[in-house]
């Protein structure tokens, strides 16, 4: 199977072209290196079935493949509000070409989609059905609207083109090569903690998160992508749900660290709560996640401690 990865140089877009090139398959990264780096797909560059595509989404581009996964866009708010049209231009443009070419090769083709569908969510925790509460005019909103907007093109491709679409609305992923400037909550926390600076609490704390280990997530992504019944959208994350302070206590514990926690403002739109509903995950991938936070963390600060050099 040849699969275009685009976003292939991230976080999650290395894991995937990783375990996809494992399981023998060729694989087209693509990637504009916004936020991804060539760090992260290094290790990758020898390997015959695997090829780089130094190039935006947002432009026009051809290549013959079987499966397009389009994670192309930057998912931490300090990068995605860094150029908010930009953010807008990848998800709906970059959709809107990955789709074409979908449509043009007969590809099957998964969107990443975000958990930030349900902006700051009325219905906890978030299923499918639930159609969200984002503010259309925030701060926030090139990234929630893009990625609303990109789920509406793949549906109207879906009904419209009969292109083979797969939705995944991912909630908050960490893992092995993040960025350690990401500007995401588990990368600042570790980061600060492993250097012995204050940990930024965002408002007092109390806002809840899920977090999902990325191996969990790049499995649910390729069952998504392999199975023929369900389109989506599907969520895929983790559901056992913790505040941010919450969140600080662990890391400052298991990085065995004496930084202090310091409050700092709160951002506007930030949710104040979020969680998965899990269940369709559960019954159309038969997948649910086997890494908790506590193991995940111990499995993620050795990659930091290497990557800042403390
Ligand atoms: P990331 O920032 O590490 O990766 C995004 C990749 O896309 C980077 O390599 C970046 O250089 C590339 N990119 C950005 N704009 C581009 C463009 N115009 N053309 C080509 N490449 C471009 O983020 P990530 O966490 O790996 O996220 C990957 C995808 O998953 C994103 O679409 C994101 O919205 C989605 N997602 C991630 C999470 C999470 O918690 N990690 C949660 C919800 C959704
Ligand atoms: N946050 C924080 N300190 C940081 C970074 C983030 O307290 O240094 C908070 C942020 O305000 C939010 C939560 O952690 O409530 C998750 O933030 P992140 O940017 O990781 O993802 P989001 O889910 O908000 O897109």
């Amino acid at each position: 199977m040849k699969n275009l990865v685009t976003g292939g140089a991230g976080f999650l877009g290395s894991h995937i072209c990783e375990r996809l090139l494992d399981q023998g398959h060729e694989v087209i990264c693509l990637d504009n290196f916004f936020t991804g780096s060539k760090q992260n797909i290094a290790h990758l560059l020898g390997n015959p079935d695997f090829e780089l595509m130094r190039q935006d989404v947002t432009d026009p581009f051809k290549v013959e493949v079987d499966r397009i996964y389009n994670m192309a866009c930057p998912a931490s708010p300090v990068h995605y509000q860094y150029n908010p049209i930009k953010t807008v231009k990848t998800s709906v443009m970059g959709a809107i070409n990955c789709l074409g070419l979908a449509k043009r090769v007969g590809a099957r083709i998964l969107q990443a989609s975000t958990s930030e569908v349900y902006g700051d969510p009325e219905i906890h925790p978030q299923p499918e059905s639930y159609r969200g509460n984002v503010n259309p005019i925030g701060l926030r909103a090139c990234y929630d609207e893009g990625k609303r907007c990109a789920e509406t093109l793949f549906f109207d491709y879906h009904r419209e083109n009969k292109v083979d679409t797969r939705v995944v609305r991912i909630f908050n992923t960490y893992g092995p090569r993040m960025s350690p400037d990401d500007g995401r909550v588990v990368s600042n926390f570790i980061v600060q903690a492993l250097r012995g600076e204050d940990l930024t609490l965002y408002g007092d704390g109390s806002q809840t998160r899920s977090f999902c280990y990325v191996d969990d997530l790049v499995e649910a992504i390729l069952r998504t992508m392999e199975q023929d019944e369900t389109v989506g959208p599907v969520n895929i994350g983790n559901p056992v749900e913790f505040t941010i302070r919450e969140l600080a206590e662990k890391v400052l514990d298991k990085v065995g660290s004496s930084s202090k926690i310091v409050e700092k403002p709160l951002p506007s739109d930030d949710p104040t709560q979020r969680k998965p509903d899990i269940s369709l995950a559960k019954q159309a991938l038969g997948w649910e996640p086997q890494v908790q936070l506590a193991d995940g963390l111990e499995l993620t600060i050795p990659y930091f401690r290497k990557a800042i050099g403390c």
